[in-house]
């Protein structure tokens, strides 16, 4: 393309909310043949509600809520917003803690009341030596339901099960299906559980799932797409997709997402969502073949 295609290309792409922080994004993203997009935050709201919570037998439901919500009052990630809102909602008072952390793509812990309290993902409550068989069916019916499940451990017990459900922004089956009509397949990078993702990605018609990915591993899925397919855009919102902005051949941030991701990206979508994705891909098409 010519510098001056360049320049309308980029000039009509701020009118339509997309920002190209470099010029050769531009150029690249009629090439793509992917789009690998980060579930929540960017196919989703980022703001799960608490749906479910069951106890194990023995223990009582709002002394582990209350537990479980006072060690996610340290916590910044969404999920933890959604555990503490539910339980104050239910006027349960969270006692202080101490020996609070957070164990990356895992769960977080504490001290509450003398008693330690782990919450996580299935493979925190593994690394733990826990056993989360006795919630196998609750666990399966919630991921069918595109619910994420979580556990929560007692002083070394395995002593309840909640569900956090994030829904899907209203723009993406729109923006989903416009990348089809561009030819484009859809893959979704998450380190939510996988049965999960792949019923938000069936509901959604995304061609390939990525789950259970540990943060560090989006890279690695970046990676593993390119060699499939060839040019790999990645679009995210959060910390955790900075490397893998930097990685795809054409990194794309929500505008609304963290700064982080918006400093890694080649791409900002002012629109803070997926819409934004499809009208840049249609415009560098649209740019590159107005060349001459
Ligand atoms: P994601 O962007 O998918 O949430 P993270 O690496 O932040 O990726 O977290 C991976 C998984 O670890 C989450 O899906 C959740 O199961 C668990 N997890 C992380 N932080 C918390 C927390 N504060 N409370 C409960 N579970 C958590
Ligand atoms: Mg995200």
């Amino acid at each position: 393309a010519t510098p001056t295609s360049i320049m309308v290309g980029t000039g009509r792409g701020a009118e339509l909310g997309v920002l190209f922080r470099k010029g050769e994004a531009l150029q690249l993203l009629k090439d793509a043949k992917v789009v690998a997009v980060d579930k929540t935050g960017t196919l989703t709201e980022g703001r799960p509600v608490l749906t479910d919570f069951e106890v194990a037998e023995g223990f009582d439901r709002s002394n582990v809520l209350a537990k479980v919500a006072a060690v996610e009052s340290r916590s910044e990630h969404p999920i933890a917003r959604a555990i503490v809102a539910a339980a104050t909602d239910e006027g349960l008072s969270l006692s202080s803690l101490i020996d609070f952390q957070s164990v990356t793509g895992m769960g977080v812990q504490a001290t509450v009341e003398g008693s330690i309290v782990e919450i996580g993902a299935d493979r925190f409550m593994r690394k733990l030596g826990l056993d989360v068989s006795t919630f196998a069916e609750t666990a399966e019916r919630l991921g069918r339901e595109g619910k994420s499940p979580l556990y929560a451990a007692v002083d070394g017990k395995l002593a309840g099960i909640i569900a956090v459900a994030d829904p899907v922004k209203t723009t993406t089956p729109v923006a989903i299906a416009a990348l089809h009509q561009l030819g484009l397949k859809v893959a979704m990078v998450t380190g939510d559980n996988t049965r999960t993702a792949q019923a938000i990605a069936q509901q959604l018609g995304i061609d390939e799932v990525i789950a259970e990915v540990m943060p560090e591993g989006k890279v690695e899925a970046v990676r593993q797409l390119k060699a499939t397919y060839g040019q790999i855009a990645f679009v995210g919102d959060g910390i955790n997709d900075a490397p893998a902005l930097a990685e795809a051949d054409v990194g794309i941030a929500i505008g609304t997402g963290t700064e982080v991701a918006v400093e890694s990206a080649d791409v900002v979508l002012v629109s803070g969502n997926l819409q934004g994705v499809p009208n840049a891909i249609a415009l560098s098409k649209a740019t590159i073949g107005n060349i001459h």
